[in-house]
């Protein structure tokens, strides 16, 4: 240990921070989830997270990476152990102008990436909010607003550059180290540190966002119609449905249709916004013209002792008016989650199931509930959460790992199918036989 540290005080050319420094409180913890690590290391560049790797490995602290820090298991925080925060790798360049290649440090966040983006008509589809970290988002799917159109985050990437296991830095793309692309692309941190991405941008207009609102009463019928057209819908148009907020009254909370259009024609939004405007009584509607970058939200940092339960699961075609059925009946009480339905499908589709490590591809909706409270109120709304995900099981399946709070045996499983889960098994066993990376929905390689 003592000589790991010699080691790394010598090599490593970042931010070394420590219990009592003064900064180690604002580091200690990720975002959602505290913690007490031994180590923040803030590495500068590539060498330093070579370095850093060198030393988790050779002390065998536990190491956990962060990127944007907003996992709600909380894998950007140890109690212990070591933790990488890759915040200053967050350079965004424009690399080829003509095919749109924007390289992007491992450690920065959608909203850097859309500030930067915006002055060149470029976007990447990425998910809601500004402070979400690019690697955590991409290295397991990314679902955000234009993700009909352009599929997952990870359907842009084109490259990653990793520092493994074992400190070498390897680049993962088509042509180089091509099994290693596969993984990283739904594998989450599974296979090393990727210090920078390069995706392939898109060019972007203004776009039609905001959302349309019905009263609760209407729930069944506004979500069996929504679900029905978005098969139909153009794929410029991105929707989120969520109801039973209990900030917004629980069982009475009106039932909002989040929307995102892409492109700047009122008259195609409008044919593309207008069926849904007519599935029921509309009792708000704000959708207008935004800039992409401003359609991405602010990451509040929630107040300490808060506590997060998400969970999720995909529904194909087939099921899709059951679980509606089920979801606009479900009782609120105190605790109950914000439900939320995710249109995925469009571009996603069109990606063969076994192309990435994400595998999901054919589901038509997402369902996420997140229960967030004091440690009591979760804990009094558990069985309920249990009661309503009974009675979903029939007929959802999977799980999209980014929504999920807790990494049991049978999160991963639900994470990765049986066939993709021995594929990264394998690739693991190449790149980290030694499962450094243990800090995530994890693939042993053994
Ligand atoms: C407020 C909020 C809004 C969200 N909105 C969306 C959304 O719209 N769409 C969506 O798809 N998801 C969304 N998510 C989920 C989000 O994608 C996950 O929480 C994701 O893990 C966050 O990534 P991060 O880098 O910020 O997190 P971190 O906690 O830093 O990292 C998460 C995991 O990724 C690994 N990791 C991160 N960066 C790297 C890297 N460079 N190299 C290797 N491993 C790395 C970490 O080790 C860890 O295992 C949201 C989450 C929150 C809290």
């Amino acid at each position: 240990m003592s000589s790991a540290l010699e080691t790394l005080r010598r090599d490593f050319g970042g931010d070394i921070i420590e219990p009592g420094d003064v900064e180690y409180e604002a580091v200690s913890g990720s975002k959602l989830v505290p913690g007490s690590p031994a180590y923040v290391l803030r590495p500068g560049n590539v060498d330093d997270v070579r370095a850093a790797v060198g030393f988790a490995s050779g002390s065998g602290l536990a190491l956990s990476v962060r990127g944007g820090g907003h996992s709600f298991p909380g894998f950007g925080t140890n109690d212990g152990g070591v933790v990488v925060d890759l915040s200053r790798l967050a350079d965004v360049d424009l690399v080829d102008g003509e095919r749109h290649i924007v390289r992007i440090g491992g450690g920065a966040t959608w909203g850097q990436v859309a500030a930067a983006l915006a002055p060149h008509r470029l976007a990447i589809s990425s998910g809601d909010t500004k402070s979400v970290g690019v690697g955590g988002l991409t290295l397991s799917g990314g679902i955000g607003w234009k993700v009909r159109k352009y599929g997952l985050a990870l359907d842009s990437l084109v490259a990653a550059e990793l520092v493994t296991a074992d400190g070498a830095v390897v680049t993962a793309s088509a042509e180089e180290n091509p099994e290693l692309f596969w993984a990283i692309r739904g594998g989450g941190g599974n296979l090393g540190i990727a210090t920078a991405f390069e995706f392939a941008a898109h060019p972007t207009t203004d776009v039609f966002f905001g959302k349309v609102t019905f009263p609760a009463s209407e729930a069944v019928e506004v979500l069996q119609g929504w679900a029905k057209y978005l098969r139909t819908a153009p794929e410029e148009l991105t929707s989120i449905a969520s109801l039973a907020n209990p900030f917004a009254g629980g069982h009475e909370a009106p039932v909002e249709i989040h929307v995102a259009f892409d492109g700047d024609d009122q008259q195609l939004a409008d044919a593309a916004i207008d069926p849904i405007r007519r599935l029921g009584t509309v009792v708000g509607d704000d959708v207008a013209l935004t800039a992409y970058a401003d359609v991405l939200v602010e990451g509040a940092t929630p107040p300490p002792g808060l506590q997060f339960v998400a969970r999720n699961a995909f529904v194909d075609r087939e099921p899709v008016p059951e679980v509606l059925q089920i979801l606009a009946e479900v009782g609120t009480s105190p605790g109950s989650p914000v439900i939320a339905l995710r249109s995925v499908g469009g571009a996603v589709s069109r990606v063969a199931d076994d192309a990435t490590a994400y595998a999901h591809r054919q589901a038509e909706l997402m369902v996420v509930t997140l229960t967030a409270g004091p440690k009591p109120v979760v804990d009094a709304a558990r069985p309920g959460l249990d009661a309503l995900w009974g009675k979903l099981a029939p007929h959802v399946d999977g799980a999209y790992a980014n929504f999920l709070a807790s990494a049991a045996e049978e999160d991963v499983a639900a994470v990765y199918p049986a066939d993709t889960y021995r594929r990264l098994a394998a690739v693991k066993r190449q790149y980290d036989p030694g499962n450094l990376f243990a800090g995530n929905h994890n693939v042993r390689p053994e």
